[in-house]
């Protein structure tokens, strides 16, 4: 099968690959559409968890072709998502019930072999099976699955003020979420673009400002003035360290700044400890998902979350490096690859 292989960092290469064998817990998923996020950027450049050599892709999306000895639930040609997830029930935090903390976690493309091939083998237990959802629509179960876990640690109070930095797919699945679960004014600020205009046509926000990730400090003085207090929650969605830098400023006294994006290992804030002694700020990260899958399938099976038009772009496997390109431009809201 082909398949796009990270050889080692920077070393991206698209190969012929034997299809994976299952185990008899296992399905073999045909993949008919695997989402691309900041993620294998950071991976290709040979950060975050990547074992090498890899074939990455964690978004997966397909149809069931062949089925282990031992699973029950599904068929052949049954639609499905896979949950990345890969956890090892034995360590430290595992033990405790804090699956997230996992001391081994390990995720499908990112340490185990994934979804931009042409097959990908999965434990029956992480696959659900879809309907409604097309193939496109399908690879945003996993940003919402993340979003979901990022709803459940900021459990926010009914009828919050919420500032989102950034209109990528999480910071749009963010806000519905948002609106879903109690916020009453919902402000997006995120560059001028393809995003923005996602935004306003899901009616994601209340408010949509125009945020330069470059330079952000003019933005701040309008979002200042029209919201003098501040938000009850501010979620740093953008990734860049400007933003997460300046993105303190806007809490409430009292509120929370969640940081959310996924960031270089370099990246340092510099943020007041008086402000946040002063004004009680709670800080707080989230990282991934751990079992928001069947959540994540029901919001947008339902429509409630809308994901509709948030797919830009598609590229083949052979293209993928172009799909790579396309995801610096920061041109896209979402990029799809199938095989
Ligand atoms: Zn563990």
């Amino acid at each position: 099968m082909d398949a796009v292989c990270y050889k080692g960092p920077r070393e991206l290469e698209i190969i012929r690959a034997p299809v994976p064998q299952i185990r008899d817990d296992q399905v073999l998923i045909k993949v008919t559409c695997c989402g691309i996020c900041g993620t294998d950027y950071h991976l290709a450049e040979g950060e975050f968890l990547a074992k090498f050599p890899l074939i990455p892709g964690h978004e997966i999306v397909g149809v069931i072709s062949e089925v282990g000895k031992d699973v029950k639930d599904f068929q052949k040609g049954d639609r499905c998502v896979a949950d990345n997830t890969i956890l090892c029930d034995s360590c430290f935090h595992c033990r405790r019930g804090q699956y997230l903390l996992c001391e081994n976690f390990e995720s499908i493309g990112v340490t185990t072999d994934g979804g931009f091939a042409e097959y990908v083998a999965v434990q029956s237990k992480k696959v659900y099976k879809i309907q409604n959802l097309s193939d496109e629509e399908a690879t945003l179960v996993e940003p919402t699955s993340c979003a979901i876990h990022g709803m459940d640690k900021l459990s926010p109070p009914v009828g919050i003020d919420a500032l989102i930095l950034g209109a990528g797919p999480t910071g749009l699945i963010l806000a519905q979420l948002l609106k879903l679960n109690g916020a009453s004014h919902i402000v997006i600020a995120a560059n001028k673009g393809v995003k923005t205009e996602i935004a306003q046509s899901l009616n994601a926000a209340d408010v949509y400002v125009e945020l330069d990730r470059e330079n952000p400090a003019p933005q701040w003085g309008e979002i200042k003035k029209n919201y003098p207090k501040g938000f009850d929650v501010v979620i740093e969605a953008t990734g860049a360290e400007s933003v997460a830098n300046e993105a303190i400023n806007y809490v409430r006294r009292g509120g929370t700044l969640m940081v959310y994006g996924c960031y270089s290992k370099q990246a340092v804030v510099h943020w007041s400890p008086a402000k946040i002694f002063g004004d009680e700020i709670k800080i707080i990260g989230s990282f991934a998902q751990v079992h928001c899958f069947p959540r994540a399938v029901a919001y947008l099976e339902s429509g409630k979350i809308n994901v509709k038009g948030m797919v830009t772009d598609i590229f083949s496997i052979k293209d993928y490096p172009k799909a790579l390109e396309k995801l610096n431009s920061r041109s896209a809201c979402k990029i799809a690859v199938k095989p």
